[in-house]
């Protein structure tokens, strides 16, 4: 049993990767490895995404799976696995973004209010979800079940983008 638990499984993997990786070696201290970090390829642009909003420490996107329109995750740049991986100053980086998100999501979007949770659990890099949320979404108090996502055509989805990024 133990070692088909994920934890023991992905160390694995990553040991295994560590040997045949090169340059590109990402300083992860954690003790919960995940080398092949699809957040940490987004960051450094090498998976497209669609971007609301990026400087040195942070990058905000839509997720790819949208519970509503608009619903958007802030990655911060610097991979850990939990929120309390992070140094204070850190931490209230991500969440001033998040802050910062939610703010430009009221003015923009037509939306009833703002929801946040903190993540790091499917992805294994902390991210912040941003949900606008509608009177009308038909979701109900959260946590909301990720088998509840919504399918956005591509226009919409960079649609929304814009709409934020206006009112950052
Ligand atoms: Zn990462």
């Amino acid at each position: 049993m133990t070692e088909k638990t994920v934890d023991g499984g992905s160390k694995k993997f990553s040991q295994s990767l560590g040997i045949v990786s090169n340059t590109s070696l990402q300083p992860h201290h954690n003790d919960d490895i995940m080398t092949d970090c699809i957040f940490c390829k987004i960051a450094k642009g090498e998976v497209p995404c669609h971007k609301i909003y990026e400087d040195n420490e942070v990058i905000v996107i839509l997720d790819r799976s949208q519970l509503t329109l608009g619903h958007s995750m802030v990655i911060p740049k610097n991979h850990k696995r939990w929120l309390w991986h992070h140094e204070d100053e850190e931490y209230t980086k991500i969440m001033h973004t998040a802050k910062k998100i939610a703010n430009a999501m009221r003015d923009s979007l037509k939306i009833d209010w703002v929801e946040m949770v903190v993540a790091g659990m499917g992805v294994q890099h902390t991210h912040v979800h941003i949900l606008p949320r509608y009177d009308d979404d038909g979701h109900g108090e959260i946590p909301i079940p990720n088998t509840k996502t919504k399918e956005f055509k591509e226009e919409d989805m960079k649609k929304v983008v814009e709409e934020i990024k206006k009112s950052l």
